[in-house]
């Protein structure tokens, strides 16, 4: 991170801001984002700040990023039928608006669910 302020998710692992904590580890959180995308629509990130984005992390810790995959394997597991969409926003330009490296886990309660097909953005 650039920034000198700690991210929002880092707040969240500090228990400074109040989140929907679904899942944590020693080294992984999940979360329930604020402003859902899809009917179940989860994030997960490491809990160091240190990755800007999904090409960082992978260039420095790819046992980490095949960690949070498989986090979010798990979670999509126990609340999306097993079957999920995964987004890294990489850059502004692409979205991403917190450089704290973290997934979108994206999906419906039920494996038959109903994400568009052929659609990336909804
Ligand atoms: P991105 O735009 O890819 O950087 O994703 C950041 C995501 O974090 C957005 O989907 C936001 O809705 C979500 N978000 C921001 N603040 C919070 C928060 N306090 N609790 C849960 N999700 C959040």
């Amino acid at each position: 991170m650039s920034s000198t302020e700690p991210s929002v998710f880092t707040r969240i692992v500090a228990r400074e801001i109040p989140a929907e904590i679904v899942f944590e580890s020693d080294t992984v959180v999940a979360i329930k984002d604020i402003a859902p995308k899809a009917p179940v629509h989860l994030l997960v990130f490491p809990k160091t700040e240190q990755y800007r984005d999904v090409t960082e992390l992978a260039a420095g810790d790819p046992t980490l990023l095949a960690e949070l995959v498989g986090v979010a394997r798990d979670l999509a597991a126990q609340h999306m039928g097993g079957e999920f969409r995964l987004v890294f926003n990489t850059g502004e330009s692409a979205g991403q608006t917190v450089f704290h490296v973290h997934a979108h886990v994206l999906g419906s309660p039920d494996a038959r669910g109903h994400l568009s097909e052929g659609s990336l953005a909804q």
